[in-house]
């Protein structure tokens, strides 16, 4: 899951990102309300965390901006006890939940999780392909009927796989979206983490749902290998 973080304190905005990208979410950081609203108009995020006092422009303003560009990325706004806003007032601008400061982590991540569900009611609540399924809800993988354990990491890249499945995706399109736009190690940590995917939802089946299309990228069969 791609997650854009608009937030100006940079040691709050870096503690979210770490948590968040160890959770295996993909997470981009924008200090400000106009480079925020700038990024959720041009990339494509499945939630947005927005801090309601940002330096130029508010997080309300981004939020009403958005909306009314036609961009409904399900937006969770952080709001402070001693704001002049009511939290009330974020969600008659067009957010979709609120957290007020101090937030617990692990309270940030069960909304943005709620959030994604809810916030995207075109998508299958559970994806298919064959018998192989993932459950964004739950984290579940499975084959049949049998469970697959799979790491946080392993888990981002086979559900954007499943939500592309049938096309061919690129490894620069994988790295965007399970990884970051910043990343800039090694592109080849894709073909690794295929590699335990693999491993683990083919191979002990005696399948290939993953396949490598040469120079192009990868493609997950829409029958599931
Ligand atoms: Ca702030």
């Amino acid at each position: 899951m791609r997650v854009l973080v608009v937030e100006d304190e940079t040691s709050l905005a870096e503690i979210v990102r770490s948590g968040l990208v160890d959770e295996g979410f993909a997470v981009d950081v924008e200090h400000s309300g106009v480079d925020g609203l700038w990024a959720a108009t041009e990339n494509p995020y499945d939630v947005i965390i927005l801090d309601v006092m940002l330096p130029g422009m508010s997080g309300y303003e981004v939020c009403r901006q958005l909306r009314e560009r036609d961009v409904w990325t399900p937006v969770l706004m952080l709001t402070a006890k001693d704001g002049e806003y009511d939290q009330v007032d974020a969600l008659d601008l067009g957010a979709d939940d609120y957290l007020t400061k101090p937030f617990s982590f692990l309270v940030l991540v069960a909304r943005l999780r709620a959030l994604v569900r809810r916030g995207a009611p075109v998508r299958p609540v559970v994806l298919v392909a064959g018998d192989l399924s993932v459950d964004p809800a739950r984290r579940q993988v499975a084959r049949g009927s049998t469970q697959i354990k799979v790491t946080a990491r392993e888990f981002a890249l086979l559900e954007f796989l499943m939500r592309h499945r049938g096309d061919v995706v690129s490894k620069r399109a994988i790295i965007n979206n399970v990884w970051d736009a910043n990343f800039d190690g090694d592109p080849n940590i894709v073909e690794v983490y295929v590699g335990y995917l693999r491993k683990k939802i083919d191979q002990p089946f005696g399948r290939t749902a993953i396949q490598t299309e040469r120079g192009v990228g990868y493609r997950l069969a829409a029958d599931g290998g």
